[in-house]
C-alpha cells in the first residue's frame, strides 16, 4: 500500500438518496479523489444509476487512464498493478434494498426508509474496517438528513462531518430549530400567525414563519419530527462542510462561526462539474464529460442553437416540484404574454417523482395516465408561441442549457443546486420558490445577494399570468434585470476564484484533508 499520507486518508461518503443531495456529494467525492484521497461512496438504496456515475465521469479522469495504461504495460508486477488501479478509482458500495415509495413525495423521498438503515450501515462499516485493501476509514461525511450516522461514527470512534446542501443562511436557521420549539414558534399551528416574524435566529434577518422549510409547517407529518431530529443531531457533529463559498455569504458564515454551535463550518462549494467553471466560449466547445456529448443533439439544445445570443429564458422547477394544471396554464399564458423567448420544462407530478429516481406509487401511475389525456398547456399556446418558445416535457439537460450562449435568464424554483448552477454561469434569475427550503433560498437571492427578481405570489402561493409576464419582461428588458445580471456576473467571478487553486473553497478542502493526514 502507498506511503503517500493523502492516499492513506480514507473517507466514507454517505449521501441522502435524492439526486439533489447525492450528485453534489458525488462531485465532492471526485474532487477529493483527484487530490489523492481514498474515497468510498455509498449508493444508498442504489438510487443512482450507472448513467449518473458515467455523467459525473467518476471512474477515470484522462490522466488516471494514462497512468493506469502505463501500469498495465508492466506485466511483471500484475498484483501491484491491480492494487494501484483499485486505489485510483472511487469505490461505490450499495447500501439498503430499494424500497417502494408508499406515499406521494412531499419534498424529500424516503424520509421513513432512511431511518431504518442504522444496522446495515454498521455492518457496512465493519466490513470496511476489516478489509485490508485500503486504509481504515478516517471519517464519515454524511448528509444533513442522515443524523443517525452520528451514532455509527461514535460507535467506530471516527468523526462525522455533515454535508449541508443549502446556503449557510439556511444552516443558521436549521441549527436553530430546537430553539424555535422551546420558544413556542414551532409547531406552527395557527395560520393567522403565518406572517409572524422570527427575530432571534443568529445573524439571520427576521424570517416569516411560513418561509421556514415547508415540511415543518405540518407537525402531524413524519417530516416535522424528521427535520427537528436531524437538526439536533447536527449539533453533535464534528463540523459541517457546506455547498457554498465564503464570498457568497461572508456575513452568515462569520456569524455562525462566532456563535460556536459547531466546531467547524467549512464552505467548500460550489460542488459542480468542471464545465460550470469554464468561460462561456470554453464551455460551448468543451466536451464536458459524457453527458455533455450525449446532450449535444438533444432537441431543446438544437432549438437553442437557432436562437440569438442571450435571448432565452429557461423555465424549470427542479426534479421534485410540480404545479396544478390551472397554475401551469397561468405560467404558460404569462410566458406567452411576455413576448420573450423561452425554453419551458413542463412536468407532470408523477413524472417529477419518476425523474428524481423515486419509485412511482400506484396512485402516481393513475394520475399519470389521467394527465397524459388532460391538456397540460392551454389550447393554442404552442401555435401562439411558435418560433420563440420551446416546450420540453419532464426533463432538460440543465447543465448544457445554462452553458449555452443563447441563455439570458432562469425562472427557477430556487433549488440550491439550480441556484449555484445559475450563479456559476452568470445567469440572472427569476425566483419562484415552491416548497422545502426554497422560500428561504429566495429571500437570500432577492434580499441578500440581489441575484434574482422575485415573482410575487398571493397569500395562497398562486402566481397570476400577468405577474409572470411582468417578471419576465422586467428581467429581460428593464433596469432591474440589468442590475441582477451585473450582480450575478460578479458572483460568478467570485465563485470561479473560490474553487480555483488557492481560492477560499479550495483552501478549505486542503485544510480539511490536512487535519486528518497529519494525525
Ligand atoms: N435538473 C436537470 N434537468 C431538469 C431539472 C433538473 O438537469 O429538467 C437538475 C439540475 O441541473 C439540478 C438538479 O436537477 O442539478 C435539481 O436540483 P435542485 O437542488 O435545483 O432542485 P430539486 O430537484 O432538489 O428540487
Amino acid at each position: 500500500m502507498s506511503k503517500n499520507p493523502i492516499a492513506l486518508l480514507h473517507v466514507i461518503i454517505l449521501p441522502y438518496p435524492a439526486r439533489g443531495h447525492s450528485i453534489p456529494l458525488l462531485h465532492f467525492a471526485k474532487h477529493l479523489h483527484s487530490l489523492g484521497v481514498t474515497v468510498t461512496y455509498v449508493n444508498v438504496f442504489n438510487h443512482l444509476s450507472k448513467d449518473v456515475f458515467d455523467m459525473v465521469d467518476i471512474n477515470a479522469t484522462e490522466e488516471e487512464e494514462e497512468e493506469e495504461e502505463e501500469e498495465k504495460v508492466d506485466q511483471d508486477h500484475s498484483n501491484r498493478n491491480r492494487s494501484k488501479s483499485r486505489r485510483r478509482s472511487i469505490r461505490v458500495v450499495q447500501l439498503g434494498v430499494p424500497p417502494v415509495q408508499t406515499k406521494p413525495v412531499r419534498s424529500l423521498p424516503y424520509v421513513r426508509e432512511v431511518d431504518t438503515l442504522v444496522e446495515a450501515t454498521e455492518e457496512m462499516m465493519e466490513k470496511l474496517f476489516a478489509e485490508n485493501q485500503a486504509a481504515p476509514p478516517a471519517c464519515l461525511v454524511s448528509d444533513m438528513f442522515l443524523g443517525w450516522t452520528q451514532l455509527v461514527a461514535n460507535k467506530f470512534n471516527i468523526p462525522r462531518w455533515v454535508l449541508y446542501a443549502s446556503p449557510c443562511r439556511n444552516l443558521a436557521t436549521f441549527l436553530h430549530m430546537p430553539e424555535l420549539v422551546i420558544q413556542g414558534h414551532l409547531p406552527h399551528i395557527d395560520p393567522s400567525k403565518d406572517n409572524f416574524l422570527v427575530h432571534d435566529i443568529p445573524g439571520v434577518p427576521p424570517t416569516r414563519i411560513i418561509d421556514l422549510p415547508s415540511p415543518i409547517m405540518d407537525h402531524t407529518h413524519y417530516e416535522y419530527d424528521f427535520y427537528l431530529r436531524n437538526s439536533a443531531q447536527m449539533h453533535e457533529a464534528t463540523g459541517v462542510l457546506i455547498n457554498t463559498f465564503y464570498e457568497l455569504e461572508p456575513h452568515y458564515i462569520d456569524v455562525l462561526r462566532k456563535t460556536d454551535h459547531l466546531r467547524w463550518i467549512l464552505p467548500v462549494g460550489p460542488m459542480l462539474p468542471p464545465i460550470y467553471f469554464m468561460s462561456s466560449a470554453a464551455a460551448a466547445v468543451s466536451n464536458g464529460g459524457a453527458t455533455q456529448n450525449k446532450n449535444n443533439d438533444h432537441p431543446c439544445l438544437q432549438w437553442m442553437e437557432k436562437q440569438p445570443p442571450a435571448s432565452v429564458v429557461f423555465v424549470s422547477f427542479g426534479s421534485v416540484a410540480a404545479f396544478s394544471i390551472p397554475q401551469l396554464h397561468d405560467l404558460a399564458m404569462g410566458l406567452q404574454e411576455s413576448g420573450q423567448r423561452f425554453l419551458f420544462v413542463v412536468r407532470r407530478p408523477a413524472a417529477a417523482a419518476a425523474s428524481s429516481g423515486e419509485t412511482m406509487t400506484e396512485e402516481d401511475k393513475d394520475q399519470l395516465r389521467r394527465r397524459v389525456l388532460e391538456p397540460l398547456l392551454p389550447p393554442e399556446f404552442t401555435a401562439h408561441t411558435e418560433g420563440r418558445g420551446f416546450v420540453q416535457q419532464d426533463w432538460a439537460p440543465q447543465l448544457s442549457v445554462l452553458c449555452h450562449p443563447a441563455i439570458a435568464g432562469f425562472l427557477t424554483h430556487c433549488g440550491w443546486n439550480s441556484t449555484l448552477e445559475s450563479i456559476c454561469r452568470g445567469v440572472p434569475m427569476l425566483a419562484w420558490p415552491i416548497q422545502a427550503e426554497q422560500h428561504m433560498n429566495c429571500r437570500f437571492l432577492v434580499d441578500d445577494v440581489k441575484a434574482a427578481i422575485e415573482v410575487q405570489q398571493s397569500s395562497d402561493r398562486r402566481v397570476t399570468k400577468a405577474e409572470v409576464a411582468r417578471a419576465v419582461k422586467s428581467l429581460m428588458t428593464e433596469d432591474a434585470g440589468r442590475v441582477v445580471r451585473e450582480n450575478v456576473e460578479k458572483l460568478r467571478d467570485l465563485a470561479l476564484k473560490a474553487v480555483a487553486k488557492g481560492g477560499s473553497s479550495d483552501n478549505k478542502v486542503e485544510e480539511w484533508i490536512c487535519r486528518y493526514c497529519n494525525k
